[in-house]
């Protein structure tokens, strides 16, 4: 059956969990010159949506509008870039956001992950976004994240590839180039497994080795923050608080 707008009201529902315990936005937060998180600053990231996902939040909520660039040409770029049957938004900030949690697009709620598939097309779990290791905090601390949000990403990418065969392909496209980038760098990939172990994932082949999931590297400003005397009180005290434009 094809996807409809109140299928995203089932979808919401069944993917609410948080990443890690606690607001990751309060670690990364004090990090970003705006001082609001990385994912929710269109610098830095803007969230995309499926054309039904659009259908369903406007028609409940006030939270989101189409996404326009600061340039006529920027705009033109990320609406471009995005892929057809999606369109590129914005919400309309952290306080509306608190209001309408109920409204968190998809990907928000995903974020810094993507569902890593196999070269054979096989969905083994999550790993992240790479060119956010530097600013986001969850990616330095992936020992921290949820099984219960493991498991809520897994049963809802199951149920969108259903609706949206072609979001598999899309998927093991990206997990490809991941494993590129990843090769060129010399570096393992570390897999959040959908069996709830830990993985580094070999790019030359694919191969999967497990992982002590404390041995995942950390990055940017947190690997600094992590040789400080105290690196855990730094970071629980820090102030309050998929595309790249
Ligand atoms: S997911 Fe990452 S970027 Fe987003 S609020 Fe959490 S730590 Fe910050
Ligand atoms: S809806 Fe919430 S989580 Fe999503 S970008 Fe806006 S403020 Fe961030």
């Amino acid at each position: 059956m094809p996807p409809r707008a109140e299928d995203f009201a089932s979808l919401y529902a069944a993917f609410d969990e948080p990443v890690v315990d606690g607001d990751c936005g309060l670690k990364c937060a004090p990090h970003n010159a705006y001082g609001v998180p990385f994912c929710c600053d269109t610098r830095h990231a803007v969230p995309t949506m499926y054309g039904e996902e659009w259908a369903f939040v406007v028609r409940h909520s006030e939270m989101w509008r189409p996404w326009l660039g600061p340039t006529d040409a920027e705009t033109r770029r990320l609406w471009d870039e995005t892929p057809r049957g999606q369109l590129p938004v914005m919400c309309q900030g952290l306080a509306a956001c608190a209001r309408e949690r109920g409204f968190r697009s998809i990907v928000c709620r995903a974020f810094p992950f993507f569902p890593y598939l196999s070269r054979e097309g096989e969905f083994l779990g999550l790993t992240y976004y790479w060119p956010y290791e530097d600013r986001c905090w969850v990616i330095s601390h992936l020992d921290r994240v949820r099984p219960a949000f493991r498991e809520a990403f897994v049963r809802t990418y199951e149920r969108l590839f259903a609706l949206y065969p072609h979001e598999r392909e899309t998927f093991r496209y990206h997990s490809i180039q991941m494993r590129r980038v990843f090769g060129r760098r010399h570096r393992e990939i570390p897999l959040l497994h959908r069996d709830g172990g830990y993985y580094w994932v070999r790019p030359r082949d694919g191969r999967l080795r497990p992982a002590r999931p404390e041995d995942f590297p950390k990055h940017g400003i947190y690997a600094v923050l992590a040789e400080l005397p105290f690196p855990d009180e730094e970071s629980d005290n820090a102030a309050s608080s998929v595309h790249e434009p």
